[in-house]
């Protein structure tokens, strides 16, 4: 097998203005579609950041990739992570994708689902049998919730419509979480948070807890809006909220930060675990936050740790160190989805729902042929088809590729969108509160 032909697709996905403490979504996300294709005709495909940066990234790879055997992975690895720069890993002040320090495993990590997917059909089996085989059938996914401004996303006649309405306090948090599970089957629930006053999204995990009892764990992500002070008051006034299979993501900035937080809270009998995708975004990352007991369960992704093999590597990682293991998302369309749920379906360990921002995406928006992917009872279903089990439909690929070369933004850019339309003199706040 040689890898003849490598085709890049740069595409805008309609986003609803969601909120998080990075500010307020853009219109249309960015994505980047990678294809290869062999001399024998097979494809494979996988899906990852998008606008200049990643693609540029990508491109410089495309020597390196024409006439690979796509079996050989081991030494694209090396020679990318050998190019790549040292230092602190950690994306507090930046959106996830645009750590030039994970630069080379989210390369690498793109070509290797797309030769994964290639082995796949090749061999007539599905990704997560390349990785071991499947740990569990049907991968479950947690409800990911936002506070939001009205609009489903889109721009002008191609403005998609808004399901869940504005979502800017607690009682229409809960409307939309009861909207999403019940379309969905979702299990369990997490709240973006660092967005509103402490005090309101307490209120708002409060009023989730007593619409849909202790059975639905609960999670809260402000991405480090909070100082150590605050989230230590957050976590007390939620010890019981929090507990039974919730955790607190990321509640303020650093390993010591969240070190210092946990200590407090299990000073004060609240023994509530700490997941992170923010200060923990590398196996190094692991060993540190385990020795400082600041995090409990990794939040892994394989569009950033390095691939879908990556996954299983931190999964065995994560269960030797007692550590748990769930997933982080970003905005996606089924590529990722079927990735993520393939290097879900293989881990040994799984200790939590993963997220997923699909709910976000509108049907108008997905690139596979078929359409949407059905997440029911929470869960995604892992087929028996090759590969990642999804083939790319090229009507809705140039739809969304004319869509990007229109759009006059090539970055996320979430403080420009809430300057925009929020507050001229926004900006992020670290801590906010
Ligand atoms: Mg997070």
């Amino acid at each position: 097998m040689r890898i003849a032909e490598l085709r890049l697709h740069p595409v805008a996905v309609a986003d609803p203005p969601l909120r998080s403490s990075y500010g307020r979504h853009a219109p249309y996300a960015l994505r980047t579609i990678v294809e290869i294709r062999t001399a024998d005709g097979i494809t494979g495909i996988s899906e990852t950041y998008g606008g200049d940066g990643p693609l540029a990234a990508l491109e410089a790879l495309r020597p390196e990739i024409l006439g690979r055997d796509p079996f050989q992975l081991a030494g694209l690895w090396r020679k990318l992570k050998a190019e790549a720069p040292e230092g602190d890993r950690s994306q507090t002040r930046l959106v996830p994708g645009e750590n030039p320090l994970d630069q080379h495993a989210r390369s690498f990590a793109a070509i290797e689902i797309a030769c994964l997917d290639a082995i796949g059909k090749a061999l007539g089996r599905p990704v997560c049998d390349l990785l071991g085989g499947r740990a569990r059938d049907e991968v479950p996914f947690s409800a990911y919730l936002f506070y939001k401004h009205a609009g489903g996303g889109g721009l002008g006649e191609d403005a998609r419509e808004d399901k869940y309405g504005e979502c800017l306090d607690p009682a229409s948090m809960v409307r939309q979480a009861r909207q999403m599970v019940d379309e969905y089957g979702f299990r369990e629930i997490k709240l973006k948070g660092g967005v509103l006053e402490p005090e309101l999204e307490i209120t708002t995990i409060q009023a989730l807890r007593e619409e849909f009892g202790p059975n639905y764990p609960l999670r809260i992500d402000p991405n480090c809006a909070w100082s150590v002070e605050t989230s230590v008051r957050v976590g007390l006034a939620l010890k019981e909220e929090l507990a039974g299979g919730g955790y607190l993501e990321d509640p303020t900035a650093t390993l010591e930060g969240m070190a210092e937080v946990r200590r407090r809270l299990l000073k004060h009998g609240a023994d509530i675990p700490q997941a992170s995708n923010v200060a923990v975004t590398a196996f190094a990352d692991v060993l540190e936050a385990w020795r400082l007991g600041a995090v409990q369960i990794v939040l892994s992704d394989p569009h950033y740790w390095g691939g879908v093999r990556a996954i299983d590597q931190l999964s065995r990682l994560c269960e030797l160190l007692g550590l748990g293991m769930s997933m982080h998302s970003n905005n996606h369309l089924g590529v990722s989805l079927m990735a993520m749920a393939h290097a879900a379906a293989a881990a040994p360990l799984l200790t939590h729902a993963c997220d997923t921002h699909y709910p976000w995406q509108a049907a108008e928006d997905e690139v596979v042929v078929g359409g949407r992917i059905p997440i029911q009872g929470g869960s995604v279903r892992i087929p028996d088809a090759p590969g990642l089990g999804v083939e790319l439909d090229y009507d809705q690929l140039a739809r969304l590729g004319e869509r990007y070369r229109k759009l006059p933004y090539r970055k996320r850019d979430d403080e420009a969108e809430m300057r925009l339309h929020v507050d001229p003199n926004w900006r992020r706040l670290l801590p906010r509160w």
